[in-house]
């Protein structure tokens, strides 16, 4: 029989789904998972074979905040920072993300963003986009939030949209809940959740527009998902009280090394969410990290690396906890959160082949994207 192409038969996976499931084979047709088992007879129109020769594997991770055209401008434009890389992507694992715009909403456009997110999933990975910026009135596609929502499959929420940050379009309440509203009827209607992802800077008003609108309005408070709110201790408070009252919130990861602020923000948030389901981790890749004093003086400048996700959840195995505790932050927390949990955040049958194979200190060796190889280390 001839070979079926794109078809692939992964061997002595030790899978963490993220639960444990054990050694086992993986087949892989049209870029899904079709079959798991121990010792799988390889059918004679299977194309590919990759061993992992017993190591760990773990559901692709999910990236739900990346600024894959590039940040940055917040110190005119020769600080406009280069596009986050497919490689990248594939070397951090990630083999599905989000794309968001960010400050910069007239250099940088959701057209050119949607380009890049179809770019990244012909090279095999998986990109949607949010549509809007940081500002309100949100930029869009079609002329609103909710016709892009419905009309362009792409687009999975509405985000990052400033608060309480001196870089926002400083909405007031009326002007955030319409939004808001746009995006649950556009998500409805389109067959999304039609999220609504916050950046949430570090002014003192941190997440009180949000607990407005949900005290305010029948919204419920799982159409939100504010980011960066491992940003001060205040703010983390906040996100505590948030998430003990019902909602998500994401946290960002450090940008180099694994820091001790991040770790005990873990801790915190677990306190409320012992199982770790109601938060999710974001590199912020490709956006600018710039430093202000308290006059609003820009002061320094760094940017978001992709591959510092993987660094961080990495980092938490070292602290000691449990691979299928970590990975939830990464795979099947933000699957739901976005909604796109019927095909990706873990390794079952019917789910999309997105894998990544670790080493024995847990570094990237293999990313599979759709049961496609993307990226290889020397093994
Ligand atoms: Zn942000």
């Amino acid at each position: 029989m001839s070979k079926v192409s794109g078809t692939l038969l992964v061997r002595n996976a030790n899978i963490f789904a993220p639960q444990p499931l054990g050694i086992n084979d993986i087949l892989v047709v049209a870029g899904k998972i079709v079959f798991i088992s121990e010792d799988i007879e390889k059918p004679s129109w299977v194309e590919k074979e990759f061993d992992c020769d017993g190591r760990c594997v773990i559901p692709g991770l999910i990236d739900l905040h990346v600024h894959l055209l590039g940040g940055g401008g917040e110190a005119g434009p020769s600080s406009r920072l280069p596009e986050v890389t497919f490689a990248e992507l594939a070397q951090g694992g990630i083999t599905t993300c989000v794309g968001c715009l960010g400050t910069d909403d007239v250099t940088r456009h959701l057209e050119e963003l949607l380009a890049k997110a179809r770019a990244l999933c012909d090279q095999g990975s998986t990109a949607y986009i949010y549509t809007g910026s940081y500002q309100i009135p949100p930029v869009t596609l079609t002329g609103s939030v909710k016709r892009d929502l419905v009309l362009i499959p792409e687009v999975i929420g509405v985000g990052e949209i400033a608060i309480s940050d001196h870089r926002s379009s400083q909405p007031t309440l009326e002007e955030f809940v319409r939004v808001a509203a746009e995006a649950r009827v556009g998500g409805l209607l389109g067959g999304k959740r039609g999220i609504v992802h916050i950046h949430v800077g570090s002014a003192p008003s941190g997440l009180e527009i949000l607990r407005q609108t949900v005290q305010s309005t029948p919204l419920p408070i799982s159409q939100f998902h504010p980011t960066h709110v491992n940003r001060t201790p205040k703010l983390l408070g906040e996100a505590v009280e948030w998430v003990r009252a019902g909602g998500t919130v994401d946290l960002t990861v450090p940008s180099k090394t694994l820091t001790w602020e991040f770790v005990s923000a873990v801790r915190k948030l677990a306190e409320v969410d012992p199982d770790w389901e109601r938060f999710t981790f974001s590199s912020d890749g490709g956006g600018s990290m710039p430093k202000f004093d308290e006059h609003g003086h820009l002061i320094g400048y760094a940017s978001g690396d992709v591959r510092a996700l993987w660094e961080a959840v990495r980092g938490l195995l070292q602290e000691g906890f449990p691979l299928e505790i970590v990975l939830r932050p990464v795979t099947v927390n933000p699957a739901r959160i976005l909604g796109i949990e019927g095909s990706k955040g873990e390794i079952d049958v019917g789910k999309d082949a997105d894998l990544v194979v670790l080493d024995e200190n847990f570094h990237v060796v293999a990313t599979i994207a759709k049961g496609k190889v993307i990226y290889s280390a020397a093994l």
